[in-house]
């Protein structure tokens, strides 16, 4: 595993307000990886920095270490289907989520995982879509 490559958005900025928009991140998916739906650690870069990938939600993806780190610097979809834990669930979620369609994201996550993602009221994600710079708001999310 390699956690050098994980990605922890407190170091790159250390503002609360970067600090809380990350926490909805998890708080988003029930804090389980988009990918394999283990508790997520860290936040994944779909495109990767290295590929000029930006640090905001539409390309930002709670991910575990393992995922992160194996994941490196290969893109998302091509790496996320060589993986024995592919599911084409969470591959149309990740495709809807940095399409900025979060809503649809979460239901697909939920399909692919029924016991973790509490059941997200739209008008609260809808809500959120309106005031994407606001991440305290987006926490209330899967509460
Ligand atoms: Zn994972």
């Amino acid at each position: 595993m390699h956690t050098r490559d994980a990605v922890f958005l407190e170091d790159l900025c250390p503002k609360l307000r970067v600090r809380r928009w990350r926490q909805s991140i998890h708080t988003c998916t029930g804090k389980s990886c988009i990918y394999c739906g283990k508790p997520s650690e860290s936040i994944d870069h779909v495109v990767p920095l290295s590929r000029g990938g930006l640090s905001i939600t539409e390309n930002c993806v709670p991910a575990c270490l393992s995922c992160n780190g194996d994941k490196s610097d290969f893109d998302a979809f091509d790496w996320y289907r060589r993986q024995r834990f592919y599911d084409p669930r969470r591959a149309m979620a990740i495709r809807a989520w940095i399409d900025g369609d979060l809503r649809l994201a979460l239901r697909l996550l939920q399909w692919a995982q029924p016991t973790t993602i509490n059941n997200p009221k739209e008008k609260e994600i809808k809500e959120h879509s309106d005031q994407k710079e606001n991440g305290e708001d987006w926490a209330y999310l899967a509460a």
